[in-house]
Formats: C-alpha cells, sequence, structure tokens
C-alpha cells in the first residue's frame, strides 16, 4: 500500500457523520483480501456473510446513536484466540474441527463495544516459531517482498495489517510475536504488560509469558483497543488491577551495549537504530547506554521455560475431549500416543520433548530451578535499569524479514532471532515495536522500546514523540 490507512478516530467520525458506513468498511476490507489473500496466506477463516450482516446491524447502532465505543472497527484475531461457535485451531492439525464454545475476554469485549471479527489468522503451531513456517497450514508470506517470510508467530496477523485486510489485529506474544512479525512487515505491535489483559479462552503456549495484544498502523488504535481489552475479568488469576502510572519522567532512556554490538544485528539496522537515537536526543532525551551481563542466558532461559510449561499445556491434546482423534487405535495409551504423533508439527514435538526432559526428576534441578533462578536475575537487572531510566529501546530484531525457508534446517539460528524480543517476556514488561524505515531491499525494520509494568500510556506516548522527531 502506498498510502497508510486513516485511523480508527477518523473512521469513526465519518461513520458518526454518515460518510462511511460499515458496511462499505467491510466490503473494503474483503476486496483487499480476495485480492492478496490466496497468495499471502493471512487469514485462515474469513467470516464474509457474518461480518456485513454484523455491519448492517452496527450502522443502525450508529444511525441511532446507540453504538459501541469501537463501532465499525474491523479486527482480525489470531488462530490462538477462542470465538464462540468458530473454528480455532493454533495453526495446528491436532485441533482440526474444534469449535469453540465460548470467545476469549479479549475477543468478547471487542465484540461487545461493537467492533466487527473479519476472521482468524495464520499462525505458527500454538505460537512456536518466528516466521510463520510452522503452521500446519503453510507459511504467512510478507507483503513488502512474498519471497520473503511475515515473521512469527502472528505472521498472518500482521501481514493483514500490512496488506490493509483488516484495522486491526490481536496477536499474541511469548517472546516476541507480536513485535517481530510487526518489525518484519512494518507495523505497529504492542505487548503489554503481563497481568493487563486477560489470557482467558488464549490457547496456551507458556502460561507465564503468554499476552495478547493489538497490532496495527497507528498508535491511537493500539491504546484505544488496549483500553478495550484490559482489566479484571475472573478468569484469569494472574490479572492485576491496573495502577495508576503517575510518575515523573526522567527524559533518559537507555540502550543495551550487549544488543547494539551483537555480531547477528545487521549494520543497516544498526545504523537505522543509530539515527533513531540522535533524532530522540535532539528532542532533549537523554539516550545513555548500560551493560547487561545476562544477555548469552537470555535465550537458554526462555526456551527452558517455555518448552517446560508447553509440554504441560499441551499434554490436554490427546484425542479424547477436542479436535483430532487417530482412526486406527487398539487401546487408550495407543490412541494419545497416535493421535499426537499424527497431528502435532515437527517443532511442537521437539519443544513438548525438550520440556518434558528438563522437568524430568533427574534433570529439573540442573535446568528447570536453574531457568527460574536466571529468570529472577533478568528480571532485577532490567528492574534496576528502570530504576534509573524510562525506556529500554533496541532493534525489534537483528535482521529483516528471512527469505522462505532460510531458518527452517537449524533450530537454534531460528531461536536466535527471538535475542531482543524475549526479555520482555521473561520480565513480563510491555514492550512496542515502532515501524523503523526499510532497508536497502525495501524489507520493513522495527524499533522497539520496553518500559515499566502497566506504563503503556507512556510506552504509547513516547513511540508518538519518535515517530514525529
Ligand atoms: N519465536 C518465539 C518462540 O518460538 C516466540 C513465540 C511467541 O511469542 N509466541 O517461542
Amino acid at each position: 500500500m502506498n498510502q497508510l490507512p486513516l485511523p480508527y478516530s477518523e473512521i469513526r467520525r465519518q461513520l458518526n457523520a454518515g460518510e462511511q458506513t460499515c458496511v462499505g468498511l467491510i466490503q473494503n476490507h474483503l476486496a483487499q483480501i480476495d485480492a492478496h489473500n490466496n497468495k499471502l496466506n493471512a487469514f485462515l477463516a474469513v467470516y464474509r456473510d457474518e461480518a456485513l450482516a454484523r455491519a448492517e446491524v452496527i450502522d443502525q447502532k450508529i444511525a441511532a446513536g446507540q453504538a459501541g465505543s469501537l463501532a465499525g472497527l474491523v479486527v482480525g484475531i489470531k488462530d490462538l484466540l477462542c470465538y464462540e461457535s468458530h473454528g480455532s485451531q493454533a495453526g495446528s492439525q491436532i485441533l482440526n474441527g474444534f469449535e469453540s464454545t465460548f470467545s476469549a475476554t479479549a475477543v468478547q469485549r471487542l465484540l461487545d463495544a461493537d467492533a466487527i471479527i473479519i476472521g482468524r489468522q495464520n499462525c505458527d503451531e500454538f505460537g512456536m516459531g518466528s516466521t510463520n513456517e510452522n503452521s500446519s497450514f503453510g507459511p504467512v508470506l510478507n507483503f513488502a517482498n512474498t519471497a520473503h517470510v511475515a515473521g512469527g508467530s502472528s505472521g498472518g496477523s500482521a501481514v493483514a495489517v500490512q496488506a490493509g485486510m483488516c484495522q486491526v489485529s490481536l496477536g499474541t506474544d511469548t517472546g516476541g510475536s507480536i513485535r517481530m512479525p510487526a518489525a518484519f512487515c512494518g507495523v505497529l505491535g504492542l505487548k503489554p504488560t503481563y497481568g493487563r489483559v486477560s489470557r482467558w479462552g488464549l490457547i496456551a503456549y507458556a502460561s507465564s509469558f503468554d499476552s495478547i495484544g493489538p497490532m496495527a498502523h497507528h498508535l491511537e488504535d493500539l491504546s484505544l483497543v488496549l483500553a478495550c481489552i484490559e482489566g479484571e475479568d475472573g478468569y484469569d488469576s494472574t490479572l492485576t488491577e491496573v495502577p495508576n502510572m503517575a510518575y515523573q519522567p526522567k527524559k533518559r532512556i537507555a540502550y543495551i551495549k550487549e544488543i547494539v554490538e551483537h555480531p547477528s544485528l545487521q549494520s543497516e539496522i544498526r545504523d537505522a537504530f543509530f539515527t533513531q537515537v540522535e533524532a530522540i536526543e535532539s528532542t532533549g532525551v537523554e539516550v545513555v547506554s548500560v551493560d547487561f551481563a545476562y544477555l548469552d542466558q537470555m535465550l537458554p532461559t526462555y526456551y527452558v521455560l517455555t518448552t517446560a510449561e508447553a509440554s504441560s499445556n499441551l499434554a490436554r491434546f490427546d484425542g479424547i475431549k477436542f479436535g483430532h482423534r487417530t482412526e486406527n487405535a487398539r487401546d487408550l495409551m495407543e490412541l494419545y500416543k497416535k493421535t499426537r504423533e499424527e497431528a502435532f508439527g515437527e517443532e511442537v514435538k521437539r519443544r513438548i520433548m525438550l520440556g518434558t526432559f528438563v522437568l524430568s526428576a533427574d534433570y529439573y534441578d540442573a535446568y528447570y530451578t536453574k531457568a527460574q533462578q536466571v529468570r529472577r536475575l533478568i528480571q532485577e537487572r532490567t528492574l534496576a535499569i528502570l530504576a534509573d531510566v524510562d525506556y529500554i529501546i533496541s532493534p525489534t530484531t537483528s535482521s529483516t524479514a528471512y527469505r522462505l525457508g532460510e531458518k527452517t534446517v537449524d533450530p537454534l539460528q531460528m531461536y536466535l532471532g527471538d535475542l531482543f524480543t524475549v526479555q520482555a517476556n521473561v520480565t513480563g514488561l510491555p514492550a512496542l515495536s515502532i515501524p523503523m524505515g526499510v532497508d536497502s531491499n525495501q524489507l520493513p525494520m522495527g524499533f522497539q522500546v520496553m518500559g515499566r509494568s502497566f506504563d503503556e500510556a507512556g510506552l504509547l506516548n513516547f513511540a508518538k514523540m519518535i515517530q514525529a522527531s
């Protein structure tokens, strides 16, 4: 697209003034889907008739002055989120045929505000991946260049926004899955503070890391969606009441020396990052470099803990309760084994095995307990930095979007791509990826800002300042 779509506030003004209708909006997005989805593979299901019917109802509500706060906001949802009476498959064959009997809290709150869900978006199986190539429905292609991946795991959600197939997507982020594809596709992606948005109805990957958040072209759209989906719902005991964050900005931010000096960081991204840093400095904000001694421990900590949690969470997919069931089992044990053998993908199996190993009696202390201890150290050091500065900035990813197939042969290479994003999940802090121009191949780059717990408003304001600088 040559031109950014309008922010929701302007769309809403047009809707209220009768210059635009929800039906018209849906038709426009459906036209984009029809033109590009066959190739890009961003949507797994498009709720065409339903979205048009709902749009008509909401048009009437607008005319009657009774419409909700997000009336006519056209949203796509990642295939990890449950939506009542609709399929949810987590990008997996193991949930083949599964329809949810309830909606995720985040989805329900959008519906209650009169948003319109246009479809369900492709993702890496159970959110496990960084390129969307681990989806059992095939990869999502990057709209900037279809020889390249969209990023993952919320690849469909990023590309749907990138290609104008919806106004906003709801993605999920366990180790970077909102921010990384956002960076690869040149859109905004916000991972909220852990405990801000209910995980009820989110198909779990690693429960102490998983977060739901919005992806869009406009910061104000992220704020509106966050305000709608956040807060207590009684179904997620890890939710915290959103505190009042009235603190005095220090006007000082930091980048981590080990990150900007990391050998994996593409020089064009480093240059773009420092150009952005200079622009920020010119607005009177002090930018300092800080040490972070645990960067080498970041990915091992993340992968030990998330695979442990995944091995436990994914035990429920046994062929009995929902989804796929093998047709040729002689007894119960064989039914479990064959069902899981047949329907889980390779990466999911790898992680279940790794997670089972780190939780096994002989290795629990050496791996799982140790990783929990290192998680604490990473948290403490990160919070110590944030006691002295307002935000920690970095490139979102060390490279621009890979070519399709470039990283699939070596899982470790794939995991390395998460190096800059997992810190926010290991610590539970909010983080945002902002587009940072394109490289010499016209592929988008991302600038990441991580803030204090529950300081999303500050984060979004700061991002606005960056965009203006
Ligand atoms: N790429 C990371 C992983 O594979 C992050 C995934 C995510 O955030 N869901 O675990």
